[in-house]
């Protein structure tokens, strides 16, 4: 037996599972696991990275200036209170371990992404899971579970893996309620699917605790880049950049990051196309029986009678070659969660979701 043990808390942590993207001996594989754009990131970002990589012997910008200044343009933002990081992961990151160690506690949702818990967990921190209501963020129940040990609550809006979200109406209530030592972070990894929605940036402008969270790994399709951000009052934001790495992030990721997001076109348009593919496969779904929620996201989360019906659906994909992601980590066994692929790749969801069910 060794003595060498780590912190408390983080053999609590279970293994984050990624989303598979093989299936053994079957070919025209489609992954559909990882919310990930299936039209990948614009021209003008993978120009960017390939000039990128005749500059590898130079240490990266410490300020993220230029992306910075690139994000507040294009959102309306000040880039003095942006921050930038290796995926949003990192923010999360730093924000549980700047603000919440041993004896605090960390609120995150029933169906909340992994990595909070995990954040909590990470830095000694007591995570505490908060029911939803019919799989929606329930702010009465959030503020009815603060405590004087709640540090930060996370909320992903909208949420993954349910795809719903609430209002502005809705976060603006939960701001207000929140103890005066709480951080409230808005988790805005698919806000750019949503036309017209800020991802909760005129809420962190007008207060003193709300920070915002964005990525590039998803309408970006930069996933593999790893680059994401936050948004928050100046007081967070000098404290998050006195735990950063000061190359935390690599000059080809900055500027193909920085390329992407002033690529305002490529963005609209693989928005469009989520649009009406999520509508498109939505209503095909429900039309084999298998229904699910309103999703403001880039995927789909199908609800199916039973943990059974929902694996054995799995393992009909599967062999398909359509590879989705099981959601049973997250409290959601009998469901599945789809991510809205090209046409082509909804087409065959689609139509072997009606075979599973009988219809085809
Ligand atoms: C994908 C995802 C993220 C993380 O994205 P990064 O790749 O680390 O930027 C954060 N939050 C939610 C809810 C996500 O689904």
């Amino acid at each position: 037996m060794t003595k060498i043990t780590p912190q408390p808390g983080i053999l609590e942590i279970d293994l984050y599972q990624g989303g598979a993207s093989h299936i053994e001996g079957v070919s025209n594989v489609v992954k559909l696991s990882s919310n990930e754009n299936p039209f990948g990131p614009s021209e003008a970002a993978k120009d960017a990275f390939r000039k990128a990589g005749f500059d590898l012997h130079r240490y990266p910008s410490t300020d993220h200036r230029a992306l910075r200044e690139a994000i507040g343009e294009v959102h309306g933002l000040d880039p003095a209170r942006v921050i930038c990081g290796a995926g949003s992961d990192e923010i999360i990151a730093f924000l549980c371990q700047a603000y919440a160690g041993p004896g605090n506690e960390v609120i995150h949702t029933e169906h909340g992404f992994a990595m909070y818990r995990i954040g909590a967990l990470a830095n000694g921190a007591t995570p505490v899971e908060v029911r939803e209501r019919e799989r929606v963020t329930d702010v009465d129940a959030i503020l009815a579970a603060c405590t004087d040990a709640t540090r930060l609550v996370f909320i992903a809006n909208p949420n993954n893996p349910t795809g719903t979200m609430i209002g502005e109406g809705e976060l603006t209530r939960l701001a207000d309620g929140l103890p005066d030592h709480v951080l409230l972070v808005i988790d805005g990894a698919y806000a750019e699917y949503v036309e017209g929605y800020d991802g909760g940036a005129r809420l962190v402008e007008s207060r003193e605790n709300v920070m915002m969270t964005r990525t590039f790994s998803k309408l970006y399709g930069l996933g593999g880049l790893r680059v994401g951000w936050g948004y928050g009052p100046q007081h967070v934001i000098d404290v998050l950049n006195r735990i950063r790495g000061p190359f935390n992030l690599g000059q080809p990721a900055l500027v193909t990051a920085e390329a992407a997001v002033r690529d305002t076109a490529w963005a609209e348009k693989c928005r469009n196309d989520n649009t009406r593919l999520r509508a498109w496969l939505a209503e095909a779904l429900a039309g084999h029986g298998v229904p699910s929620d309103t999703s403001m996201a880039n995927f789909i989360l199908a609800r199916f009678s039973s943990r059974e019906e929902a694996e054995a659906c799995d393992e009909y994909l599967k062999s398909e070659g359509l590879i989705v992601r099981r959601v049973h980590g997250y409290k959601l066994p009998n469901c599945l969660r789809i991510t809205v692929g090209d046409e082509p790749s909804c087409r065959r969801v689609a139509h072997a979701v009606g075979q599973f069910m009988g219809d085809e």
